[in-house]
């Protein structure tokens, strides 16, 4: 499996589905979502607000 390390946020791409949850908790607009990518850029502040509304846990915090 492979795991992307942005940010401080893990993201497993094998895992997402990519249903966009994530870029609409974001208080920082950090979250860029594409078919089939998600980048996480400089904008976040670590507020794990997508780690936890993640409903397939494809997000996580750097120590996962
Ligand atoms: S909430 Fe989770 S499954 Fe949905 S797009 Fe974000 S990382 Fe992927
Ligand atoms: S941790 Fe917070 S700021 Fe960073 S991408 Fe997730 S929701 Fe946005």
């Amino acid at each position: 499996m492979e795991i992307k390390n942005m940010q401080g946020i893990s993201y497993r791409r094998d895992l997402c589905d990519f249903c966009g949850t994530c870029v609409a908790v974001c208080p920082h607009d950090a979250i860029e979502l594409s078919e089939n990518d998600l980048q996480i850029t400089e904008k976040c502040t670590q507020c794990m607000n997508c780690v936890y509304i993640c409903p397939v846990r494809a997000l996580g915090g750097s120590d996962e």
